[in-house]
């Protein structure tokens, strides 16, 4: 647009713009009066359009003044002149005054709450960000377990603490959860929590060999026959040449020597008597032979007792008891401390 230009006192005016200048001006006129300085009032009722946008105001008349803004021209409404953009917004809020009931739909979705009815909005980056009252929320995923602040319920645990206890949640349903945001992904990771009471006993899994199968099972060639096919084969440290060796795994022989408990401790008992003939006569001459064979019975009720209890494993060492790991005198049984496994 061309500037309607004045020549008043020896400078040029334009009747539109209201620019002056000494002599004639080349730049384009901006069609409405340019105003370099406000007075507080005009500044106050006067918007640009990104602060009226702030505002969720749009402008319904024309522009009625402009000023220069780096190299182009900002246009200034009548804040008086406007319009709502979204009639049904709720209360705009800053970041520093919004209420501290609100919050925004990101830290609802921490808390498994669904958003629902804003109650507030804060203006960010050119679009609306709501804010919700975390109580009037809705649960958003019904299956998951309460929410549980981190280090809040210190008895609950998550499946690696559950490892390291040799504990598993199998089936068990979780007593809490939280999240925690996973600056990798950029997404909140969803953290299930057990209570150690609702789980099961699973020491990790190891593979034993046919050699440990006989020394700490003492199984005969029979017995590793009915356990099946080994679980592994590896080449043979001890020579390249040699057959691959045959590897068990450990949680699986001691499930099937739980399974067939009866007559395992049968086939222990029966062994004994064929390795330790010697020990056993000495034994029973020396203390009575019915307070012995009383004490072996005893001892191989107890023998059946902790394969089935829950605070036994095999380790390297052989079988383990967490509870006696020295292993139980004659006068401590039967074990007072016996629970089923699982
Ligand atoms: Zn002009």
């Amino acid at each position: 647009m061309e500037h309607k230009l004045l020549k008043k006192n020896g400078k040029w005016i334009c009747e539109v713009c209201r620019q002056q200048w000494k002599g004639k001006p080349r730049a384009a006129c901006p069609g409405i009066p340019v105003r370099e300085s406000f007075s507080p009032s005009q500044r106050l009722s006067l918007k640009t359009e990104y602060e009226l946008a702030d505002k969720n105001l749009r402008p319904t008349g024309a522009p009625a003044a402009c000023f220069r803004c780096n190299s182009r021209w900002d246009l200034l409404y009548w804040e008086s002149e406007t319009e709502f953009v979204e009639p049904n917004l709720p209360r705009i809020y800053s970041w520093e005054n919004r209420p501290q009931n609100l919050c925004t739909s990101y830290k609802l979705y921490k808390y498994n709450r669904r958003p629902e009815r804003p109650l507030g909005c804060i203006r960010h980056n050119g679009s609306w960000i709501f804010l919700y009252d975390l109580e009037q929320c809705p649960i958003d995923d019904p299956s998951l377990p309460p929410y549980c602040e981190y280090g809040a319920a210190p008895k609950l645990k998550t499946r690696s603490q559950l490892k390291k206890q040799n504990l598993a949640p199998g089936d068990a349903q979780p007593r809490g959860f939280f999240r925690s945001w996973d600056k990798r992904y950029e997404d909140w990771d969803t953290i299930l929590l057990w209570h150690p009471d609702d789980c099961q006993w699973e020491p990790p899994d190891s593979f034993i060999c046919k050699a440990t199968l006989r020394s700490r099972y003492l199984l005969s060639e029979s017995w590793i026959r009915r356990l099946g096919e080994p679980d592994k084969y590896t080449s043979n440290p001890h020579h390249e040449y040699f057959a691959p060796m045959h590897l068990y795994s450990r949680q699986r022989v001691e499930a099937f020597l739980a399974e067939n408990v009866e007559e395992y401790c049968g086939w222990l008992d029966k062994r004994e008597g064929y390795v330790a003939i010697f020990e056993a006569n000495r034994e029973a001459i020396e203390e009575g032979r019915d307070r012995y064979l009383e004490a072996r019975k005893r001892r191989s009720l107890q023998q059946r007792d902790c394969l089935k209890c829950a605070s036994g494993c095999a380790t390297s060492q052989g079988f383990l008891c967490a509870v006696h790991p020295l292993g139980l005198e004659d006068w401590q049984i039967p074990c007072v401390d016996f629970c089923l496994k699982n």
